[in-house]
């Protein structure tokens, strides 16, 4: 089983402050991951293409941490309410401002 994560409410103003690179969250990602960038958006049995680094929270474990993970509009646009499952294996990025580099 994969991890369950729900979207953050009022993230939309909070900008990725990386020095280098472009400052968007999916950029950020691969800055803070290593990783290239998933083709398929991460919500298990999605397969639309990744179009945005959403802010999500765990559903377990501490729920003020902000991460971030790429997903489709769809999955970005769940509700905060809705918990949606994560394909095995992926990767969540920390979203806080110590996680820009
Ligand atoms: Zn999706
Ligand atoms: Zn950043």
């Amino acid at each position: 089983m994969g991890d369950f994560v729900k979207n953050m409410d009022g993230t939309s103003g909070r900008k990725c402050v990386c020095t280098t690179g472009t400052k968007t969250w999916l950029a950020h990602w691969e800055r803070g991951t290593g990783m290239t960038l998933p083709d398929k958006c991460c919500a298990k049995g999605c397969g639309n293409v990744v179009e945005v680094g959403a802010h999500v929270r765990e559903d377990d474990g501490d729920k003020r941490t902000p991460w971030i993970i790429p997903f489709c509009q769809y999955h970005n646009k769940r509700p905060s309410s809705e918990s949606i499952e994560l394909k095995w294996g992926v990767t969540l990025c920390g979203a806080a401002k110590v996680d820009c580099s």
